[in-house]
């Protein structure tokens, strides 16, 4: 594909590198190679700026573009809504934003209610503050705590990186915010560096969540916010029965269950929902990415009518009422675009091929663990997986970030993009991630496979 862009690329490529700060990076490199700049998309595969094919197999990087590039019904939906009106904030309404909220409340029965907003991030902090006022509404300010989850990820602000389980995320960014509360995570395959018995794994690191409101005090403990599959770190599947266990202890202590599938949400795991494989409950439930496969802005956070009820009760209180707003959450294109999102789900059967393909997908995945040493571990539901590379089957140490960076860019070389949750700090960071748009075949997945299989072999020998 050489050649596929005209010579002014040259002139894009030298002013990202004058002026871009590109998240996520190091930029000492880019003062000798240049900085990649992806140029177009349609359906699985993007082009770079030398005309480069590459078969994405992470959805936009972060696992987002769930119903694939090119998508020009959603583009159509879009521009129609905005030219007949972009935008109006405050507390009014608008015409696509009644009308997502009505079709994805259909999808998520026993909750009721649909505050718009723009990042992952933004409507986490929301649940938060919503959490909060409750406290102070109900609890006279006492049961404010918000537990999360060790290598769970909620967001980018000081808030959400105060209930961030990943260390190497929040180094050099404290001082925090207080009243957030660690609790540990539910990797199986890592149970035995928890102390944690063989059997019945799920019952016991849900547990933990119960030890830790009970050394809190369950009259502090106002809310818990947990990924159903935790996603940046690693990829991790619950075990059997952990999420019934949740739902009880929330009960019990009368803690709001705050589900983030910011990841998850809008039929990653071939479910509208993650939290719907487990046959639970939450009160509020945040999402973004693939809400609308990042053609807008937009994230959602949904909460039941109970939540929603505790903020009507007194009309004539001046503050009992959420007194918050999202500038962009008035945004209409973004539930313009997550109407035809929807629809192209549905209508192209993209949950079923999701259950299908991440079935095979993970299939493929367990070859590959049989033929490498170095795969630890593969995990993941529907088209959301990881393979933890280890060092050492027998100690489970994680491979050296160096090795995995390798996998990840030969795979890169070869035209097939791949995800990796290493980072800096030892830990858990040693999965590489998998989450191809909701549209995969066969053939999207063999390739895939098959690259990483051959980077391997090249890595590891
Ligand atoms: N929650 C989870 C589980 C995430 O993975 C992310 C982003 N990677 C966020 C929240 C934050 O979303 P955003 O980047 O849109 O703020």
């Amino acid at each position: 594909m050489d050649g596929k862009f005209d010579n002014d690329i040259q002139a894009v490529v030298d002013a990202d590198r004058a002026h871009v700060w590109h998240h996520l990076s190091q930029h000492k490199p880019y003062e000798t190679t240049d900085p990649r700049i992806i140029v177009e998309g349609k359906g699985m595969r993007v082009w770079d700026q030398k005309g480069k094919e590459h078969l994405d197999a992470v959805s936009g990087g972060v696992w987002t573009v769930n119903v694939g590039y090119g998508r020009e019904r959603i583009a159509n939906a879009v521009r129609d809504q905005l030219i007949k009106l972009n935008y109006f904030a405050g507390s009014a309404g608008s015409i696509p934003g009644a009308m997502f909220s009505e079709r994805l409340i259909e999808k998520m029965p026993g909750m009721s209610r649909v505050y718009y907003c723009n990042s992952g991030s933004e409507a986490n902090e929301k649940a938060f503050k919503m959490i909060r006022q409750i406290a102070h509404k109900r609890y006279g300010g006492k049961k404010h705590k918000i537990l999360y989850r060790d290598r769970d990820y909620h967001g980018t602000t000081i808030g959400c990186l105060s209930a961030g389980g990943q260390d190497e995320r929040n180094a050099q960014y404290g001082p925090f915010a207080p009243g957030f509360i660690r609790v540990p995570h539910c990797l199986e395959y890592r149970a035995a560096d928890q102390g944690a018995p063989v059997e019945n794994y799920g019952e016991w690191a849900a547990n933990q969540i119960e030890a830790v409101i009970l050394a809190e005090g369950p009259d502090t403990v106002g809310g818990i916010c947990l990924e159903p599959v935790t996603a940046g770190g690693g990829v991790i599947t619950p075990p059997e029965g952990y999420w019934q266990r949740v739902q009880e202890i929330c009960r019990k202590y009368d803690v709001l269950l705050h589900i983030d599938e910011v990841v998850c949400g809008v039929g990653r795991t071939g479910t509208w929902f993650g939290y719907q494989h487990y046959g639970i409950q939450p009160d509020m439930v945040t999402m973004a990415k693939g809400v609308a496969s990042g053609y807008a802005a937009i994230a959602c956070l949904v909460t039941t009518e109970a939540v929603f009820d505790m903020f009507k009760d007194d009309a004539t209180d001046p503050l009992n009422y959420f007194r918050d707003i999202s500038t962009f959450g008035g945004c209409t294109a973004g539930p313009a675009a997550a109407l035809e999102n929807m629809a192209i789900i549905e209508e192209e059967g993209l949950l079923e091929n999701t259950t299908r393909m991440g079935h095979y997908m993970l299939d493929r995945l367990a070859e590959l663990k049989d033929k490498h040493a170095v795969i630890g571990d593969v995990r993941g539901k529907g088209l959301f997986l990881g393979a933890e590379l280890v060092a050492d089957r027998a100690t489970r140490e994680p491979m050296a970030e160096k090795k995995v960076q390798m996998v990840t860019a030969d795979c890169m070389a070869q035209g097939i993009i791949i995800g990796a949750t290493n980072r800096s700090l030892p830990g858990l960071n040693n999965t590489l991630c998998f989450s191809p748009a909701l549209i995969a075949t066969k053939d999207d997945i063999d390739q895939i496979i098959e690259g990483v299989d051959a980077a391997l072999t090249r890595v590891f020998g």
